[in-house]
């Protein structure tokens, strides 16, 4: 079957044959051209694209194996979503290690991008929780990958953006929780060294930490946010689940983008001042906590039929508050940005992949509307920022950074590409590599 693809940012578009993989026992399909397994296509840009190839398509290895609810080992294939594994485990008291923002990624992507979240200070990354998955080669060969066995090829996998092979079932250790409930604590503040302090006041006793900032204002107001800190609750007998929140869909892919800057400065103004002075305390499910994106199915159409892209960097710590000044400055200037913009502090736990992003500093993620040439060269002054600050762009959200910025983001790059699958490739490798 053949599918003109596109990622989670709608751009760009990739013309690619769509191979389904049913069978974990079975040998890969041979292929004329180059392939790339595809998880759920929640990457933004071209890392999960294969332009002129073909996509393995692995949701349908959705099969758990087995579950310890003592030890809270879990084994399953590759295909599975994190929304699966929590609609089994959080009623047994387990919860994930680690999650991004969206549920709806399968565990065989959640380790091709290494991928974190808002316990990164805490937990690291998701492959430090991979006890070992299964690497199937094109060559029919396969390796079963840990920490301990065949290190180097698990180094190279977790974070390896599915060049060095298929991952078809991986072993993962959960975390204890008491429910499925969140302790939340939210708080304004009026601008970034607000932001720091109090991260740095909250990263030690509070698993998950992320603001929300402002990226449309200026002068004294320049990045105000809203900062979350949260601890799994512990059991109560008066917490009861509500009735699961109600799906809504984006139901068109309307004419423009309905992000434009009197739309964002109007919006951004409002949920700020919305947050009272103080700190409000809260008791919420895990699901909007974590995943406030999901409850609205296809929100990536509201930009339009461009697109959007996203940006996500990291700079290091040293550097961090001059750097996201000077990078909010440019957002707010260009009136570009958008309402989803993120800020979180990485801790120094470190990423077992050779290619994973999160390293220890600042994190920053916005998503801007696709708006052709005045977009690409805004981006192109980000990367200048980060480039000279040290700091790195994350592969996952990326559609266009230079390839000279990639090597330099990620020197192992080349010690990485004597791992890749001679038949695997994807339209990003060969953007930031060729
Ligand atoms: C709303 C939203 C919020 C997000 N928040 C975060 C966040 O907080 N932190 C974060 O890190 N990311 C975040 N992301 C990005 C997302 O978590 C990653 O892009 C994730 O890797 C997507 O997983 P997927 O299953 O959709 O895989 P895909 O996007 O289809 O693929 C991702 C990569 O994994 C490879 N891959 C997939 N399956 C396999 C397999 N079986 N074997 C080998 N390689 C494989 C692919 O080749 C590709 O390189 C977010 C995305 C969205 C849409």
């Amino acid at each position: 079957m053949s599918n003109v693809g596109q990622s989670w940012g709608r751009y760009p578009q990739a013309n690619q044959l769509i191979i389904p993989v049913t069978d974990r026992h079975a040998a890969l399909p041979v292929s004329a051209g180059s392939m790339l397994p595809h998880g759920n296509g929640r990457s933004y840009g071209d890392s999960c694209l294969n332009d002129g190839g073909s996509l393995l398509h692995t949701r349908h290895l959705d099969r758990f194996m087995a579950f310890d609810p003592l030890s809270g080992i879990l084994e399953c294939e590759a295909g599975v979503l994190l929304s699966e594994i929590l609609d089994l485990v959080v009623p047994q008291g387990w919860f994930l290690p680690v999650t991004p923002g969206t549920k709806f990624v399968t565990v065989g992507g959640a380790i091709g991008n290494d991928v974190h979240g808002k316990n990164h200070h805490k937990a690291g990354t998701f492959g430090r929780h991979v006890l070992e998955f299964e690497l199937l080669r094109s060559d029919g060969s396969r390796r079963l990958c840990s920490p301990r066995e065949n290190p180097e090829w698990f180094a190279a996998t977790v974070g390896g953006l599915g060049l060095t092979g298929l991952i078809c079932r991986a072993k993962i250790q959960l975390r204890r929780v008491a429910g499925p409930w969140m302790s939340c604590e939210i708080c304004r503040f009026d601008d970034l060294p607000g932001f720091f302090s109090l991260s740095q006041a909250s990263d030690r006793d509070y698993e998950y930490t992320v603001a929300w900032i402002d990226c449309a204002s200026q002068g004294n107001a320049l990045g105000r946010g809203i900062f979350t800190r949260a601890n799994h609750a512990p059991a109560h007998p008066d917490f009861r689940p509500g009735a699961p929140s109600r799906c809504l869909r984006v139901p068109l892919t309307p004419p423009i983008s309905l992000i434009n800057p009197l739309s964002l400065g109007a919006f951004n103004s409002l949920y700020y001042h919305r947050q009272r002075e103080g700190v409000r305390h809260v008791t919420t499910h895990y699901e909007p906590h974590f995943y406030p994106l999901d409850g609205v199915a296809e929100w990536n159409r509201i930009y339009g039929p461009r697109g959007f892209l996203q940006y996500q960097c990291v700079v290091p710590p040293a550097a961090a508050l001059d750097c996201v000044e000077s990078l909010v400055k440019t957002i707010a200037k260009s009136k570009q940005g958008s309402f989803l913009a993120v800020l979180k502090q990485f801790g120094d736990v470190a990423s077992p992949g050779m290619l994973s992003f999160p390293r220890p500093g600042t994190t920053l993620a916005l998503d801007f509307p696709h708006r052709g040439a005045s977009t690409l060269s805004l981006l192109d002054r980000l990367d200048e920022i980060v480039a000279s600050a040290g700091g790195a762009v994350y592969p996952a959200k990326d559609a266009r950074m230079p390839a000279r910025f990639f090597k330099q983001y990620f020197p192992a790059w080349e010690t990485f590409s004597h791992y890749i699958d001679p038949k695997f490739s994807s339209s990003f490798w060969r953007r930031v590599t060729e």
